[in-house]
């Protein structure tokens, strides 16, 4: 009707596939925008989900709302995360097989919160025994626990997640959660040694000064005070109004016992922990000769008992390098600052070890124990760090832009393809869409002997050799001509403008990035005796060829992908709406960038290919068999046969639509609005 605000226009569509004018970034940002005011804060696309963060409480994650979204059709309630944490599942126990759900986004955009929200709603729909709610409490638990060591406080997130993260939710046949496991992505370590302004490290230092029990502090002979620290004072703001570290302790101590480590474990745990804020106390003098001596300060003492090392070997080992010739050992000594980038190294070290080794505690607690008898299958969570862009790039940037690029690349493979495959399922021919594929940009990053990581890795078996501007000149030799590499040298007179002679610039798919070479000196993997003492067995066979972590994170990239291919995709894109973290500031051109490289157009484009909207059958015709005389009440032939007279009496004409095996494809959204419209009168 014209001239009264009908519902759609005031909240907006809940489908973008439904958007008249789906191809413009524009109308896609009105309808964000419009739903965002009214508290909606989820929209699709397709079955895709986008999310805004509200950055507010909406009351929408009550037991109440999962009722409702249990076991409901899809498209029958307004977008949530638990309409599709449910489809997910029921897809799964129908069609026995795997799944994952991406969760993407840039920090704080609500990715960890989308992850959390979904092992909630399982947690509470999925079958309940004494046995498995054992298995659920164990799921849910293990997030404080990671929280607790891999997330810390940013400029832009108070509980920024520092670490990529997987986790494979098992089901059993009959839909009972049986089982877990988590993989991990490079974590940030570098925070452990430094934080930038307004910036903490890991929240669990500042819970165990914070909460610690008094006896547990003195054994760990630590002061209930965090500024007597300096690894926690980098970014001079221990305190955060938003986070209460006290209760937080009580929380992980819990978990960690629920989740059965056993006391001895949870001591390693915490006297490790305690001896990284130890030895960030540690200092150097110069001797005479310029080299690094300690004086026997008390961090030696608790780093000897806690580590359970010789203060002797500590000593030692904090001020010397040992260098291997031949088949001797040789001492040589460090200067005041190569000690303290080997005792920040050292730190940085112990710490990535100790994750690791959490996170495999946590394997362990969470693998299946009720049903190896009975069929498996999986839902895995993938929480991973968006596309990053800073003033100032460097190889922690890298990585996760690469790892997007992969990302991105999946999402190209299994999106493009699972498509085609249902046209032609469906028995309907298939339209191509044209989409940028970003296969050079990851081939530029990974390729064999020629792609970035290769170089890097040529360079660092070079010590003594190569320097980083070397691996610059490197990499111009090699990627020179590339569409998608540019540095000062290379660039025309224009772009050179905006380079510095050190950095490099990629064209990611979503966008440029401009890089400060990277320090090999950083790469290599560090090699340290007392790192050996506290992990032995986690110590890299010293005959192999030295990984760098570039090619290890390269490895695990691959290893991921693999686990991903073999399952079906979802998503869920979670957006920024404003970068003060402020309730119901929706700032366009913030938003319409992650539109932009969140691929939301692209998608969107491929999902209205030919045929924007597709239902099956006795779907269709239940929902809309009051409209025609003739299906209603009940329809004593086909679902198809149905479907067929009912849109026959609607007045589709036969170009809007296609029959398909199963499903019903309608070509233009309007044609159903008119159905919906119809309905909703009727
Ligand atoms: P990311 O993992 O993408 O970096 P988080 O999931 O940690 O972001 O979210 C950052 C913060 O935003 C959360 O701590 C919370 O305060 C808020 N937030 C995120 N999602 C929601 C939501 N659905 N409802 C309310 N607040 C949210
Ligand atoms: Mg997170």
């Amino acid at each position: 009707m014209e001239g009264s605000l009908t519902a759609r226009d005031r909240v907006g569509i809940q489908d973008f596939v439904l958007l008249d004018a789906y191809t413009s970034e524009s109308a896609v940002l009105d309808n964000l925008r419009k739903r965002f005011n009214e508290n909606l804060i989820y929209t699709y696309i397709g079955t895709l989900l986008v999310s805004v963060n509200p950055y507010k409480e909406l009351g929408i994650y009550t037991k109440k709302q999962m009722d409702i979204y249990m076991g409901v059709n899809f498209f029958e309630l307004p977008p949530h995360i638990y309409a599709l944490a449910d489809n997910v599942y029921r897809t799964m126990l129908t069609e026995t097989n795997n799944h994952f759900i991406l969760i993407s986004g840039e920090s704080g955009a609500g990715k960890t919160e989308a992850s959390k929200k979904i092992l909630q709603f399982y947690a509470v729909s999925c079958p309940s025994t004494k046995l498995l709610d054992n298995v659920r409490d164990r799921l849910l638990l293990s997030n404080p626990v990671l929280e607790a060591f891999g997330n810390a406080k940013t400029l832009k997130n108070d509980n920024s997640s520092r670490f990529g993260k997987y986790m494979d939710i098992q089901f059993d046949h009959m839909g009972g959660a049986v089982g877990g496991h988590i993989l991990s992505y490079l974590l940030e370590k570098s925070r452990v040694v430094h934080q930038n302004h307004g910036e903490r490290s890991f929240h669990i230092f500042y819970q165990l000064v914070e909460g610690g029990e008094e006896d547990l502090l003195r054994w760990l002979g630590l002061e209930r005070n965090c500024q007597c620290y300096s690894y926690l004072v980098q970014g001079e703001c221990a305190k955060v109004s938003s986070v209460n570290d006290k209760s937080d302790w009580k929380t992980v101590r819990k978990a960690l016992s629920v989740i059965e480590f056993s006391e001895s474990n949870i001591e390693s745990l915490f006297a490790i922990i305690a001896s990284v804020l130890h030895l960030g106390n540690v200092t150097f003098v110069a001797d005479s000769q310029g080299y690094a001596t300690l004086n026997n300060s008390p961090e030696i003492h608790w780093l000897s008992k806690l580590l359970g090392i010789p203060a002797q070997v500590i000593q030692v080992g904090l001020t010397h390098r040992k260098i291997e010739a031949r088949s001797e050992e040789v001492l040589s000594p460090f200067t005041v600052d190569q000690a303290v980038y080997a005792k920040d190294a050292l730190a940085k070290a112990i710490y990535g070890r100790t994750f690791t080794w959490l996170v495999n505690e946590l394997n362990e607690s969470l693998a299946n124990k009720v049903s190896d008898l009975f069929q498996k299958t999986v839902i895995g969570l993938l929480d991973i760090y968006g596309f990053e862009v800073f003033s100032v790039n460097s190889f922690e940037q890298f990585c996760i832009n690469y790892c997007n690029e992969k990302l991105q690349q999946l999402f190209i493979q299994l999106t493009l393809k699972s498509e085609q495959e249902e046209y032609e399922m469906e028995g309907i021919e298939w339209e191509s869409v044209p989409y940028f594929n970003n296969k050079i940009i990851c081939d530029l990053v990974e390729a064999k002997f020629k792609g970035i990581i290769s170089v890097l890795d040529e360079e660092c078996l070079r010590p003594g050799e190569a320097t980083d501007m070397t691996f610059l000149e490197k990499l111009e030799e090699k990627m020179g001509g590339h569409a998608h590499f540019v540095t000062h040298k290379l660039a025309d007179q224009k772009t050179r403008k905006t380079l510095e002679r050190g950095d490099f610039r990629l064209l990611h798919y979503a966008g440029e990035v401009t890089y400060k070479i990277f320090h090999l000196q950083v790469m290599r993997q560090s090699k340290n005796a007392i790192v050996k003492h506290c992990f032995p067995s986690t110590e890299p066979d010293s005959k192999k060829r030295p990984e760098t972590v570039a090619t290890q994170f390269k490895s695990s990239l691959v290893g991921l992908t693999e686990i991903l291919m073999s399952k079906e995709p979802w998503y869920v894109r979670c957006m920024k709406p404003n970068e003060g973290k402020k309730p119901g500031l929706f700032d366009d051109v913030l938003v319409r960038h992650q539109v932009k490289y969140l691929g939301l157009m692209e998608h969107l484009r491929v999902r209205r290919a030919g045929f924007a909207y597709r239902r099956r059958y006795e779907i269709f015709l239940q929902r809309y068999k009051p409209l025609c005389p003739d299906t209603w009440p009940n329809w004593k032939g086909t679902a198809a046969e149905g479907v067929e007279c009912l849109v026959k009496h609607l007045g589709y004409k036969p170009d809007e639509y296609k029959m398909g095996r199963t499903k019903i494809f309608i070509r233009h959204p309007r044609t159903l609005f008119a159905t919906e419209d119809a309905f909703e009168v009727c």
